[in-house]
């Protein structure tokens, strides 16, 4: 098996883990070289022993370079991408691949017109905390699921500097808001109807500094997707409700619950709880007889890690676990998401 070589465009805190760990420490890939317009950058990582390409035309001439990771702020994806692919390279590019369909679109036919693999490092499909979430929704374990909710809360604001600015493709919508919905559109088997946003601009920023969306599928499921970055407490990761039962994964540690309704005719009515200033039984705990605890599922994927499935796809040997499509449909919902908030309208 010959292994991928691969040089990494931009040795930020992405890009360097891409070289350090997650190609360089991959059996199917490895890190050939490295490239970033800051000096310092370069000189960081010929110190950590990378071999550092002088420009990037000297990356795409280098005829060793089967393909390039593209880790650079978000505005200039797309001219890297083209440049690339024009050169015979396949490329890997981060997530958001860039900021519109229109230009993504402009992408993935040049990728078609030169036959070059183009992907995207949507790497959050691997999150086990989504996988688990996933099995509940594709085995019924609770039911059909009718609501979801899915969430990451910090309390550190934006991060970064091109983070905060519109020009370089900054704010959360394009930075975890792309992540959450990702997940979500891989995860739910039906069409988007309508999707309803509001973009949080607290902290003074020029681009949003979290949002809440609702998107309403189809086939009657309604999810809410959120980020948050003046969160000094958390909302639990996800929430979601099933037609018997509910389940929550409380954080990244995977700690959580999965509640089951116990379906019978004998059925035990719960006991009335002093509620405030009342009595309730409407919103008192089921009686113990009608729920049976579960535990969360496995969250295993039943497909290729990232790089072993480019590697595969380079090769002709799988489809794409992250397909363009589904990279582009992302982006439209993203686009809906802009297009709701700015009107303060339900987008259908
Ligand atoms: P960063 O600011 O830490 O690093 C970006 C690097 O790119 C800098 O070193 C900069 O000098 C370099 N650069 C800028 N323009 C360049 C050019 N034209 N050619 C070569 N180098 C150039 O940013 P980051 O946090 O590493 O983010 C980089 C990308 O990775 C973004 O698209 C971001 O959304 C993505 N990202 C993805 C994940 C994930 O989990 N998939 C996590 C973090 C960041």
């Amino acid at each position: 098996m010959k292994k991928i070589k691969f040089v990494v465009i931009g040795f930020g805190g992405m890009g360097s883990y891409h070289a350090r760990d997650l190609i360089g420490k991959n059996e199917f890939v490895e890190t050939y070289g490295v490239y970033d317009i800051d000096g310092a950058k370069n000189q960081q990582a010929t110190e950590e022993g990378f071999n550092v390409f002088e420009s990037y035309e000297a990356v795409l001439a280098d005829e060793q370079v089967d393909a390039i990771l593209v880790a650079t702020p978000n505005d200039v994806h797309k001219d890297l991408v083209i440049q690339a692919l024009h050169a015979g390279k396949h490329v890997v590019c981060e997530k958001p691949v860039t900021m519109s369909v229109a230009d993504f679109d402009e992408m993935v036919e040049v990728a078609d017109e030169t036959g070059q693999t183009l992907m995207v490092h949507q790497n959050r499909r691997w999150d086990r905390d989504f996988l688990m979430i996933r099995e509940l929704y594709q085995n019924q374990i609770i039911g059909e699921l009718f609501q979801l909710e899915s969430r990451v809360h910090g309390a550190n604001g934006i991060p970064g500097d091109w983070r905060h600015l519109p020009e370089y493709g900054g704010g959360m919508v394009l930075d975890w808001g792309v992540h959450l919905l990702d997940q979500l559109l891989f995860l739910v088997d039906s069409p988007v109807k309508s999707v309803y946003a509001d973009l949080s601009y607290v902290l003074g920023d020029p681009v949003d500094d979290g949002f809440v969306s609702f998107i309403t599928f189809e086939n009657g499921l309604r999810a809410q997707i959120e980020v948050g970055t003046s969160n000094f407490m958390k909302l639990p990761r996800w929430y979601v409700k099933g037609t018997q039962g509910t389940a929550l994964i409380q954080d990244w540690d995977l700690s959580g619950q999965v509640i089951k309704q116990v379906v019978t005719d004998e059925k035990v009515e719960p006991t009335p709880i002093q509620a405030g200033q009342g009595l309730t039984k409407t919103m008192a705990p089921p009686s113990e007889e009608m729920i049976e605890p579960l535990a969360l599922p496995e969250g295993i994927a039943e497909f290729p890690e990232f790089y072993e499935n480019v590697y595969q796809v380079i090769n002709g040997l799988n489809e794409p676990v992250v397909k363009n499509q589904e990279v582009r449909n992302v982006l439209q919902l993203i686009e809906e998401i802009f297009e709701s908030a700015e009107g303060n309208r339900v987008v259908n």
